[in-house]
């Protein structure tokens, strides 16, 4: 029998072992072999999370800026040195296929080198003379604690999107991962013991909603954040409302590729399948629907029919396999059945990707191959509702007016593509696409870690995105401060005369 994973929290710098709790089985998504087990912990154990990162707080935002961003590079250089063992680590949990799960944490690298450009990014504003001897300055300060929880599909880059940022620029945090793919936040824990991250800096929780629900109510969390479904979004916005919490909450997607009658094929095909494919579907860029204007509809059928069945599906470890398993039993269940509804619905099923053929070691595991839906109408359920798998719907638009209306009316507001070489089409695309995140000519519109990501409408609740600036204003505030300097006293005895401009300090300062 293969490694037997006990999945443990992770709190003030100690493995925990949940005792007297339900445990949620872990699968290997590539052979449907259980692998494991995850604590579903109890809300005290969330609790002693916070209790802990907030009692690290106060000397960890004391520490000196290069202290703290040598904690980061430490972090950085750990992941490079590991970057296989955790690319494994991904790979074996969530079933991503290891190409793509070394390209995660690659990402992860690269936002922790962006967020060593903290000392820069923090820097706040000055404003001199405001008035006879006041100045003013804006302070880029942390908050204390912050909570974050994941989603299944990133268990990596979603730890870069909130940690490196939140904890460089002072807070402290407690990460809950999802129990489908808890397993490279365990080999993290390791790390930030390796490298002596101060105790309570990070502490790691894991189970389901009772771990998230104490955070609400207590005075010692600043923030929350998620990544994961728009319902779960939307419970947790009523849950910060309540409890007046900041919040960053990123939901679901359905994103439009839109194909324009002077598309370059060779770009569009091989960003469609790592767009539609890549991950299995499960990427909340991923690629949807595919709107193609009447002049290349037929042809745009016939070029992705062919590619699509040139994706070789398999294990996850496997080098010559494209696409990997879809992440649980359930998720291929909900894809089985949305393609089901496409095909009641009316929808011409033109590739059907329910059972596909994979080597014998994985005919347990969870797959589903490249399926295409084509004459797929706006109203339709496939062509609405997040299937987070790879089924792709093919629809006929009159022209870009056309497309921009389908994306307008998508409940969801995350990515959105154009594949033209028309300087005319793109622009206007750039600036109308209903979208938080455009391409051009992309497939993945997924910005570098130096920019914002994120999106709008149903795929994104509370202030802020993630990474770039807003990575940093999300986890900091600006503190104002006014700064009266007066003349040393020894100067008022001599009889130092007084300012000219002293009445208008009494009218902004002292009024
Ligand atoms: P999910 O909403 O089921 O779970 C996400 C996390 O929230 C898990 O850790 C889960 O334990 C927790 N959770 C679930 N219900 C909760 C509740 N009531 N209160 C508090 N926490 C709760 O999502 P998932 O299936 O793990 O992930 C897939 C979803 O994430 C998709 O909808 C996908 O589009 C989205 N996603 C979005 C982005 C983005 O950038 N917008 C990125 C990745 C994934």
């Amino acid at each position: 029998m293969s490694a037997w994973f006990k999945i443990r929290n992770y709190i003030d710098g100690e493995w925990i072992e949940e005792s007297g709790v339900e445990h949620a089985p872990l699968f290997n998504p590539s052979t449907g072999e259980q692998i494991g087990e995850v604590p579903l912990s109890k809300p005290e154990t969330s609790i002693a999370a916070v209790e802990s990162c907030h009692n690290a707080y106060e000397a960890w935002k004391s520490l000196p800026l290069s202290k703290r961003m040598g904690y980061l590079y430490d972090l950085r250089h750990a992941m490079i040195e590991k970057k296989e063992e955790l690319a494994q680590a991904i790979a074996v949990d969530q079933g991503k296929h290891i190409s793509e799960a070394r390209g995660e944490v690659q990402r992860v690298v690269e936002i922790l080198e962006t967020a060593c450009g903290i000392p820069t990014l923090i820097q706040g504003e000055a404003l001199d003379h405001i008035a006879g001897n006041i100045n003013g300055r804006v302070i880029k300060s942390p908050l204390g604690v912050f909570c974050g929880v994941a989603p299944f599909n990133f268990p990596a880059l979603v730890f870069g999107w909130f940690i490196p940022f939140a904890i460089g620029v002072g807070n402290t945090f407690v990460f809950k991962p999802s129990t489908q793919s808890p397993y490279f936040m365990q080999k993290m824990g390791a790390i930030f013991t390796d490298i002596k991250l101060p105790k309570g800096v990070i502490n790691i929780v894991h189970g389901n909603r009772n771990m998230v629900s104490p955070w609400y109510e207590d005075r010692r969390v600043s923030g929350i954040c998620l990544v994961g479904s728009t319902p779960t979004a939307k419970i947790m916005a009523a849950g910060c409302g309540r409890g007046g919490k900041r919040s960053m909450l990123l939901g679901g997607a359905k994103n439009v590729l839109v194909v324009m009658e002077d598309v370059h094929w060779d770009v569009f095909i091989e960003n469609f399948i790592h767009s539609c494919y890549g991950s299995a579907g499960q990427r909340c860029l991923a690629g949807s629907i595919v709107a193609a204007v009447p002049e290349i509809y037929d042809e745009l059928i016939d070029r992705v029919l062919a590619a699509s069945k040139t994706v070789r599906v398999g294990g996850a470890m496997d080098p010559d396999v494209f696409m990997g398993p879809v992440v649980s039993a359930a998720a291929k269940q909900k894809i089985a059945h949305y393609i089901e509804i496409g095909v009641q619905e009316g929808s011409r099923l033109v590739l059907d990707g329910r059972n596909p053929k994979v080597s014998k070691d994985c005919k347990n595991g969870y797959y589903v191959g490249p399926t295409i839906f084509a004459d797929v109408t706006p109203c339709r359920t496939i062509a609405k509702e997040e299937i987070f798998g790879p089924v792709v719907s093919l629809m006929k638009i009159s022209g870009l007016e056309d497309a921009l209306q389908l994306i307008r009316d998508q409940a969801f507001g995350n990515g959105a593509c154009i594949f033209t070489q028309s300087l005319y089409y793109a622009e206007r695309f750039i600036s109308e696409a209903d979208v938080g995140m455009v391409g051009v000519n992309v497939g993945i519109p997924a910005p570098h870690p130096y920019l914002p990501f994120g999106g709008i409408k149903d795929s994104h609740l509370g202030t802020d995105k993630v990474q770039g600036k807003d990575g940093i204003d999300f986890f900091t505030q600006n503190k104002i401060a006014t700064i009266r300097f007066a003349p040393p006293a020894s100067q008022d005895k001599e009889g130092a005369a007084p300012r000219q401009d002293s009445a208008s300090v009494r009218s902004c300062v002292a009024s």
